[in-house]
C-alpha cells in the first residue's frame, strides 16, 4: 500500500474502482476538491459547469446552505439508530411526507438504503402479495425492454436483456417477461396498439406474473427514451383486469425531473408500488424508499409469516432523513415547476443546432433532461477530455450525449453548456468509436 507522497490520482489508479470501469485499463478520472452550486473544482484549479447533477441527484446544487445545516444539526442530536423497535421525527416525518406528496393511494413508506435496494424491496413485496393471497405461483414480472432498474441482481432481470448483460449472468438471473419498449413517444399521437405487445403478455401469462415493472414516461439508463403517458393510463387497466400490480420505478424521474414532480402526473396515473431515490436527499446521501398502498401492505401482513420480509441495517438513517426533508422543504418554497419548465425551453433552443449534424440521429428534451442521440457510440476518453478542456461535465454512455444540470443552473450557464456539446459534436474530432 502507498499513501501520503503519492498524488490521489496514484492512489485512485492503485486502489479504487470505478463504476462501470476496468481496473486495468483505466479512463482518465478528475479530481473534485470542492463543488458549489453547479460547478465543480478540479484539483489543478479548473472549474466545470455540472450537465449531470451527479446523476440525476443534485437538484438544488452543491454546497447549499440550507441542506447543510439540516445535516449539521442532526449529527448534533443523533447520526444514527436502528430503526427495528425505535422511531425517530426524521423518519416519521419523512415517510408521511411522501405519502402526502406521491400518487394518490401511496400510503406506506419503507425507507431503504439505495435506489436498487428500493427496487429489490418492491420486487419483493409483490412476491409476498400473491403469496398471500395463495398464489404463490405469481411470482415472475413483466417488464419493457430498455429499461433500467439498478444492480442488483433482481433489480438487473428486470433491466434491458442487452444493455444490462443479462447473457453474462445467464443462469442466476431469475428469467422475467419482457414486451418490446414503448414506441409512441411523449409528444406523439396515443394509439393502443403500442401497448398490444405486452396486453398480449400479460393476458397469456397472467397466472405466473406478480407485478409489471417499468420507468414511467422516461426510460433512463437503458437509453434515454421518453415515451407516450397514454401508455401507462392503458397499462393501468390492464394490470387491474389482469390481477398483477404495478410498479414505477421513478427514482431517476421524481422530485420535479421531467417537468412533473413524477413522471406518473403525466398520465394522472397511480402505481401499487411506487420507487424513489436519487434526488430523494437533493444529492446528498444515499437513501431510497419504496411506496406501497395500503392494500398491498395489509395484505403482505395479513397473511403468514404476518410480516415483510425486510430491513436493512441503516434503514431510515436520521441524516439521510433529515436532508431528504429539508430538500422536499426547498423543492416545496421554491418554484420548481416554473424553473424546470424554463429550463425545458433552453434546453431545447441550446442543443436544436445539433440536430442538423451529420452524425445526430436525434435531439429530445422533456423537463430538465436533454440528449442527443448520435448515429455510433462515442469515444468516451477523447469526448470527455474535450469536454473537460471546454470547462463543462457531460459524461456520455453509448450513443447518447445528455445532461439533466442542477435545477438551480443559469440562463448562462446553460447556453454554456449546451453550446458546448453542440461544438464539440459539429467539430467531430475523433469522438465517435472507430470503425463503427
Ligand atoms: C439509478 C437508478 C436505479 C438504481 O439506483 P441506485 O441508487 O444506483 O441503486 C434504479 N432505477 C432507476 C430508474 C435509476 O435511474
Amino acid at each position: 500500500m502507498r499513501y501520503e507522497t503519492d498524488s490521489i490520482l496514484d492512489l485512485d489508479r492503485c486502489h479504487a474502482w470505478h463504476p462501470y470501469a476496468s481496473t486495468v485499463n483505466p479512463l482518465p478520472v478528475h479530481e473534485v476538491v470542492e463543488a458549489e452550486g453547479v460547478r465543480l473544482l478540479l484539483a489543478d484549479g479548473r472549474e466545470l459547469i455540472d450537465g449531470m447533477a451527479s446523476w440525476w441527484c443534485m437538484v438544488h446544487g452543491y454546497n447549499h446552505p440550507t441542506l447543510n445545516r439540516a445535516l449539521t444539526s442532526q449529527v448534533d442530536k443523533m447520526a444514527h439508530v436502528m430503526f427495528g423497535g425505535l422511531t425517530h421525527a426524521p423518519a416519521a416525518t419523512l415517510c408521511a411526507r411522501l405519502a402526502r406528496m406521491s400518487p394518490q393511494g401511496l400510503e406506506r413508506v419503507f425507507l431503504c438504503d439505495s435506489g436498487s435496494v428500493s427496487v429489490e424491496v418492491a420486487m419483493k413485496m409483490a412476491m409476498q402479495y400473491m403469496a398471500a393471497r395463495d398464489c404463490p405461483e405469481k411470482c415472475r414480472f413483466l417488464t419493457v425492454r430498455r429499461g433500467y432498474h439498478g444492480d442488483t441482481f433482481h433489480a438487473m432481470s428486470v433491466c434491458d436483456p442487452v444493455n444490462g448483460m443479462h447473457s453474462l449472468f445467464f443462469g442466476s438471473l431469475p428469467r422475467q417477461f419482457f414486451a418490446p419498449e414503448p414506441a409512441i413517444p411523449f409528444d406523439g399521437q396515443w394509439d393502443d396498439a403500442d401497448i398490444e405487445p405486452l396486453a398480449g403478455l400479460l393476458r397469456q401469462h397472467a397466472r405466473e406474473i406478480c407485478a409489471v415493472i417499468l420507468e414511467p414516461v422516461v426510460q433512463g439508463a437503458g437509453g434515454m427514451r421518453f415515451y407516450h403517458p397514454g401508455y401507462l393510463r392503458s397499462l393501468r387497466s390492464l394490470c387491474h383486469e389482469a390481477g398483477v400490480l404495478l410498479i414505477f420505478d421513478e427514482i431517476a424521474t421524481g422530485f420535479g425531473r421531467s417537468g412533473r414532480l413524477w413522471a406518473a402526473d403525466h398520465a394522472g396515473v397511480s402505481p401499487d408500488i411506487m420507487c424513489v431515490g436519487k434526488a430523494l436527499t437533493g444529492g446528498y446521501m444515499t437513501l431510497g424508499a419504496t411506496l406501497a398502498t395500503e392494500d398491498v401492505a395489509r395484505t403482505i401482513c395479513s397473511a403468514k409469516p404476518g410480516l415483510f420480509m425486510h430491513g436493512p441495517t441503516f434503514m431510515g438513517n436520521p441524516l439521510a432523513c433529515a436532508v431528504a426533508l429539508a430538500s422536499l422543504d426547498l423543492l416545496e418554497q421554491e418554484p420548481w415547476q416554473p424553473r424546470v419548465l424554463r429550463l425545458e425551453q433552453e434546453l431545447k433552443q441550446g442543443l436544436e443546432p445539433c440536430r442538423s449534424l451529420p452524425h445526430v440521429a436525434d435531439v429530445r428534451v422533456l423537463g430538465a433532461i436533454g440528449v442527443v442521440e448520435l448515429d455510433s457510440p462515442v469515444n468516451m476518453a477523447a469526448i470527455q477530455k474535450q469536454f473537460v478542456d471546454r470547462g463543462v461535465w457531460v459524461r456520455p454512455f453509448g450513443k447518447l450525449v445528455y445532461v439533466m444540470p442542477p435545477y438551480v443552473i443559469s440562463r448562462e450557464d446553460v447556453a454554456v453548456l449546451t453550446g458546448v456539446v453542440c461544438e464539440v459534436l459539429r467539430a467531430d474530432n475523433g469522438i465517435r468509436e472507430a470503425g463503427v
